[in-house]
């Protein structure tokens, strides 16, 4: 029995997300030791301005502020570039077995066009996702952070706060485990980078193997995963076949999880068709269909054992796939998922 290639996609695009959560986590864990830091400067800043001076001043007193913040930054760009150049490598590999398999479900006689690793990385870093570059959504999350420390201070000023106010509104509060500060504002900023990020680099992946392979090719199709948390615009967009190199490509916004798969030449027929015995599905099958119809170990694997348990027992609806904030993959473990998706091909 082959894997048909929506699947494959499907479960290989849940595999992508944990190894995004991952990925952020390690981000947002840089962000939250550099927190103590950024705040011992920014109480500096406070204590060390007159009165009647801070308001004037206080561009030039939030220079270390702002330094402090361009570095972190540059770490954490660095740190994500780092990330996708690796995470380039895998797609680059999952792309090849997607291929192959619909290639061998075709019958299509003829060598597939492998592409480089490099090749990839460089595409994802040249093209622009949501309009921007990876490095300027950074900057923006860095001048969105540093702009939001300068208003609350001034208006702090204005409003005749105290310092521990102020340093309250920025960093905010230990019990809440400081989700009420602004500075929570750049976690989920790195968050949604991340993830677009991520989605954005398998998705040129995805495109630039077509594009190598064009000759084999009669377009791609857009998948979208349908759950109660898609957006109109891809759950429009889904199961739609566009010619190589045109169509939108996923991702369409921030935080999108679309992707695609390869539709060959003279396999319209085959696509989507599954080789059980529920008979054909299309890429508008909605999430929670398609889990059901997924073997008990996937179910187990995409719920964990007691969701997928009450799941199939029909005690719990899944109209919208989340993923528990523990469900992370690492690189190597989302080499070994996605080897395991194409075990029974051949
Ligand atoms: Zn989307």
């Amino acid at each position: 029995m082959a894997t048909n290639e929506l699947d494959a996609a499907t479960r290989h695009q849940i595999y992508v997300g944990r190894y995004s959560t991952n990925v952020a986590n390690r981000l947002i864990a840089l962000l939250n030791r550099a927190d103590k830091h950024l705040m011992a400067q920014i109480a500096l800043v406070l204590q060390n301005a007159p009165e009647s001076f801070k308001a004037a001043y206080l561009d030039s007193l939030l220079k270390s502020v702002n330094n402090l913040l361009k570095s972190l930054y540059e770490e954490v760009g660095n740190e994500l570039q780092a990330s996708l150049r690796q995470f380039a490598k895998n797609e680059a590999h999952f792309n090849m077995a997607l291929l192959n398999n619909a290639a061998g479900r075709a019958n299509v006689v003829g060598s597939l066009a492998s592409v480089s690793p490099n090749t990839v990385y460089a595409a994802a870093m040249a093209r622009p996702f949501q309009g921007v570059l990876l490095k300027e959504a950074l900057k923006g999350i860095e001048s969105g952070v540093a702009k939001r420390i300068r208003d609350e201070i001034r208006m702090g000023i204005i409003e005749g706060r105290t310092n521990d106010q102020m340093v309250r509104a920025i960093y905010g509060t230990r019990a809440n485990g400081h989700a009420d500060g602004l500075l929570n504002w750049s976690r989920r900023g790195v968050d949604s980078l991340v993830r677009t990020a991520v989605n954005h680099t398998s998705n040129v992946a995805r495109q630039v193997s077509y594009e190598a392979n064009s000759d084999l090719l009669r377009g791609w199709m857009f998948v979208a995963t349908l759950d109660g948390r898609t957006t109109l615009t891809c759950a429009a967009l889904s199961g739609k076949i566009f010619p190589i190199g045109e169509g939108p490509m996923p991702p369409r916004h921030w935080g999108c999880r679309s992707t695609s798969i390869p539709v060959l030449k003279g396999q319209e027929k085959l696509l989507g068709q599954r080789a059980s015995k529920d008979g054909p599905v299309d890429a508008n099958l909605d999430f929670s269909d398609w889990l059901r119809n997924q073997p008990h170990d996937v179910q187990d694997d995409i719920l964990g054992p007691t969701r997928a348990e009450l799941f199939r027992a029909k005690k719990i609806q899944v109209d919208r796939f989340t993923d528990a904030r523990g469900n992370v993959l690492t690189l190597e473990q989302l080499k070994k998922k996605d080897k395991s998706l194409f075990e029974l091909v051949k």
